[in-house]
């Protein structure tokens, strides 16, 4: 097959066919908030979230103030919650209708005098608690101290996040933090007067774990297609395909060397494909010197030498190939990018969030 770039492909009946699964696993009225943090994990936030959108999604996540500025600026209507909002957010979280999580008192205090001198009544927001990632946060320990600072603000929901729910060995340290967020939401509502809506399963979280659903789930890294385990290749799909074209074919001698730092030197004569993606695309450079691999015409070929900033070579001298065919760096089908990751003892989160903007998206309806 030809090809004319480098490109991704976001396929939407795949993204659909993850959302519809991850709903099965959840009771009717449970609300799904997917998580379109770092474009989306790679794909294009707009327009996974434009999709999500017509999937009557109840909520989107970003990490980021000017993640949700974006959405709000390309028509995206839907709640959006900030994970992680930082001080000097406020007046933007209020200019774009955006819901910050509140995780300190450092920003609790903030977000409380911005509320008064904006003048908002019933602002949306929702307080996270930390109950053993230990990463952003409120404790136990903090309630009392909430409560005061809180006065009359009340939350729309108390959430914690899970810091090993793919791991089937640490289900005794999952539990025990839904077991936490559990005594610490009563906790928070008994002193308050009041209960709340709740949530704290990610994608394994739901997988896993799905009687702790609460009111809503997160769902990033399902809804593009991976599980964190190998079962579930068998239904959920992935939504990102990469590919790229072979630029050139070049002829190495047997002693001659590849690329910079004669990075690969043959050892025999060799037939090597260049290709027009590098290190500045997201393909690490420890993908280099014979740990990654891509596919062609039916056959993986390794790359060989050091991955360059806009392009790495291929060793394709055992595969019949010409200038101009399709190279898949991962897909659906062939090769997922979980497989393609774990050549360099990483996850699918990693690769997925490191393509670069500049790679062309192609979407797939
Ligand atoms: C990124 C993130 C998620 C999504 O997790 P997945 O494993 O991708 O489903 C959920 N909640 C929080 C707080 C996150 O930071």
């Amino acid at each position: 097959m030809t090809a004319q770039q480098t490109q991704i492909e976001i396929n939407l009946p795949n993204l659909r066919n993850n959302l519809s699964f991850l709903r099965s696993k959840l009771n009717s009225n449970t609300m799904i908030m997917a998580v379109v943090k770092a474009f989306s994990y790679g794909a294009d936030s707009k327009i996974i979230s434009k999709e999500l959108e017509l999937q009557n999604i109840d909520y989107l996540a970003v990490a980021y103030l000017d993640e949700g500025i974006e959405l709000r600026e390309s028509g995206i209507k839907t709640p959006i919650l900030v994970l992680h909002p930082q001080l000097n957010d406020f007046d933007k979280i209020f200019k774009y209708e955006l819901e910050p999580s509140i995780y300190s008192f450092r920003i609790l205090k903030e977000f409380t005098t911005s509320i008064v001198r904006h003048s908002k009544k019933n602002y949306p927001f929702q307080i996270k608690f930390n109950t053993g990632l230990n990463r952003l946060g409120f404790t136990q320990d903090d309630i009392n101290d909430l409560i005061f600072f809180l006065k009359k603000l009340r939350p729309n929901f108390l959430f914690s996040h899970l810091g090993a729910s793919e791991d089937s060995q640490e289900a005794s340290f999952t539990l025990n933090q839904i077991i936490k967020f559990n005594k610490i939401c009563s906790d928070f509502e008994n002193k308050i007067g009041d209960t709340f809506k709740k949530h704290i399963l990610n994608t394994s979280g739901v997988l896993n774990y799905s009687k702790y659903q609460f009111d809503m789930v997160r769902c990033g890294i399902g809804l593009y297609g991976f599980g964190n385990e190998s079962k579930y290749a068998e239904v959920l799909k992935p939504v990102l395909s990469l590919k790229t074209v072979i630029s050139q074919i070049n002829t190495i001698k047997e002693g001659e060397s590849v690329g910079y730092n004669k990075g690969f030197v043959a050892s025999r004569p060799t037939k090597s494909a260049t290709l027009p993606i590098g290190h500045a695309d997201g393909i690490s450079r420890l993908y280099g010197k014979g740990k990654g691999k891509v596919f062609i015409n039916g056959a993986f070929a390794k790359i060989i030498g050091n991955v360059c900033m806009d392009m790495v070579m291929v060793d394709v001298t055992d595969i019949e190939c010409q200038e101009g065919d399709q190279v898949i760096i991962f897909d659906d089908t062939t090769f997922s990018a979980q497989e393609f990751a774990s050549t360099i003892e990483t996850i699918s989160y990693e690769i997925l969030t490191a393509l670069s903007t500049r790679i062309k998206r192609i979407v797939i309806n």
